[in-house]
């Protein structure tokens, strides 16, 4: 940024598309004990250095080489109020329609149905299945428990068109919330349309490790078996410190 602050953007190429996370603020002042971006806070981006990143891997007016934009880099999109504005911008500046832009958010509940008018698709940073759990790991929870998040997800999915769903992100940390009850917990939590997505943990953080392959499956059979659409996220971009949960807006030297 003109200022010398660092955010990072991480352009994700799929064998047909290519995605691009994009950040919100420098650092994040939600503190969720696995991530990078809540170990300090300093500002906001504007609308214009939110959209500015959308320029940076292929330059200005390029935006065609990106097929969709995820609202997941550093910071908490709710907590920006200049985020609205940006995303309207990259729905007519860059020509990227809602349905290819997804909104992540660590569970504002004041503010999620904010994100209704814009039509983008939203997703909700669950990763624990009781208050106890998610205090450990989400400050956030302290402010708006698990029974107010319920109740938030539950009135924004009856608010989404037919053919959205609201999506759920679940970090796993290996022997904290990767049981079959977690997962059976989830499915009582959360709307029963929801696509859930299973992210095994990214993290320099030594208390905190992925569970294995078996786990993560057992995990997602019990809640197929609910009836939910479940994916699990590929572990992209470790190597050079840059998937979810490692962002820290730190310049590194190309190898
Ligand atoms: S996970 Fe998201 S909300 Fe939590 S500290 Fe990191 S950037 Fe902020």
């Amino acid at each position: 940024m003109d200022d010398g602050c660092l955010v990072e953007s991480v352009l994700i190429p799929h064998k047909t598309k290519t995605n691009l996370c994009i950040s919100t603020q420098v650092g994040c002042k939600m503190r969720c004990a696995f991530c990078e971006s809540g170990k300090k806070f300093v500002r906001n981006l504007t609308s214009d250095e939110i959209l500015r990143q959308i320029d940076r891997p292929y330059g200005p007016g390029t935006a065609g080489g990106i097929d969709s934009v995820v609202f997941m880099g550093m910071g908490e999109p709710l907590d920006n109020p200049n985020v609205i504005d940006a995303i309207e911008r990259v729905k007519k500046e860059k020509d990227i329609p809602s349905r290819k832009i997804v909104v992540s958010t660590a569970g504002m509940c004041d503010k999620i149905k904010l994100l209704l008018p814009t039509k983008v698709n939203i997703a909700i940073s669950l990763n624990a299945t009781t208050d106890d759990q998610r205090n450990l790991i989400m400050p956030i929870n302290k402010r708006f428990p698990l029974a107010e998040l319920k109740k938030a997800m539950h009135d924004v999915n009856d608010m989404l068109p037919s053919k959205r769903r609201l999506q759920i992100e679940y970090v796993m940390i290996k022997g904290f919330n990767d049981a079959v009850q977690d997962a059976e917990r989830i499915a009582a939590l959360v709307p029963k349309k929801s696509l859930i997505n299973l992210i095994p943990v990214n993290s320099n953080d030594e208390r905190f490790h992925p569970p294995n392959l078996e786990t993560v499956a057992s995990f997602k059979e019990a809640l197929r078996k609910h009836g939910f659409i479940c994916y699990v996220r590929e572990p992209r971009g470790r190597d050079v410190k840059a998937a979810c949960g490692m962002l820290a807006g730190k310049m590194t030297t190309p190898k």
